[in-house]
């Protein structure tokens, strides 16, 4: 998870408020009460998964993996049809604002579900702002009264920055930064199931200690000079680490922490000293040549 720069102001044409469609699929919900099995789906037409796939180079918001096998979904922070463990309708009249679409793979959008817990229990909107009987758009907007003192919970990496609730483990396992919000949001997008702990984040590891193993084998063993072995580390360090950083690609959030710190997540798995020298050398001297 890593935080996004999306402008609110710079929205999709086909959420522009004055095109028909856009007005005709908000009275729809409107008028109804309710999200309703038939509503517009509009919110994830073409022009806007577009967009927001371009805003998160194609990774999904939660766990920054670019979706396998399903396409990424238009996903709503604040749930469209109901809100889980309360009777609430759901933010329906949210279904097609623009600061409430993130992008999302499958299995992080049916793990959050349509969870959406807050700070302020009394606080919680039950229903839309209204200015002379129509939608208000300012008081529904996600930054403003009344939805910004609900106090969401869950981490919006389009308004938080998640590295200040959660970090990464040299095990690639995530946890909180002595933040409650870190800790909810980690059990609420699942960001530690196996796909994306043991078959991702961890896999990445090993896949990188077995490769830097390889290298350091030969030097160890006094078949290659050292020198030889540190450019062959750094370019390992360039394709694997840097390259994914650098193209935000999947998980360049915990490449760019493996890579803050080498010594925590790599270097100290190496049991050979004179091996694990050899690749903080290959760490220093890449970091130094960026
Ligand atoms: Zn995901």
């Amino acid at each position: 998870m890593k935080k996004i720069n999306k402008h609110y102001l710079i929205r999709p044409l086909s959420l522009n408020p004055h095109r028909q469609p856009y007005i005709d699929a908000k009275a729809a919900v409107m008028a109804a009460g309710g999200w309703f099995p038939g509503a517009s789906g509009l919110y994830r037409s073409a022009p806007i998964l577009r967009m927001l796939k371009g805003i998160y180079n194609s990774k999904c918001a939660y766990c920054e993996q670019e979706p396998k096998g399903s396409p990424a979904q238009v996903e709503h922070f604040r749930p469209k049809d109901g809100v889980f463990g309360i009777v609430h309708t759901g933010y329906y009249w949210l279904a097609y604002e623009w600061s409430n679409l993130l992008l999302a793979c499958g299995n992080c959008n049916s793990t959050k579900n349509n969870q959406f817990p807050i700070r302020n229990i009394p606080g919680r909107v039950l229903g839309p702002t209204l200015l002379a009987g129509v939608l208000d758009d300012r008081a529904n907007f996600i930054l403003n009264s009344p939805l910004k003192n609900e106090g969401f919970e869950l981490i919006n990496p389009e308004i938080d920055d998640p590295a200040k609730h959660i970090k990464f483990l040299p095990s690639g396992k995530i946890v909180d930064s002595n933040s409650p919000r870190g800790t909810l949001s980690i059990k609420v997008y699942g960001l530690n199931r196996d796909e994306l702990w043991i078959n991702g984040r961890k896999k990445i590891v090993d896949d990188l200690l077995y490769k830097f193993g390889r290298r350091i084998d030969r030097y160890v063993s006094g078949e290659r000079a050292a020198i030889v072995v540190i450019d062959d580390l750094k370019d390992i360090i360039e394709e694997d680490i840097w390259r994914p950083i650098s193209r935000n690609l999947s998980y360049s959030a915990f490449y760019k922490e493996m890579l803050l710190q080498y010594d925590q997540f790599l270097v100290a798995a190496i049991g050979n000293k004179r091996g694990a020298t050899v690749l903080r050398i290959a760490f220093i001297k890449f970091i130094q040549s960026i």
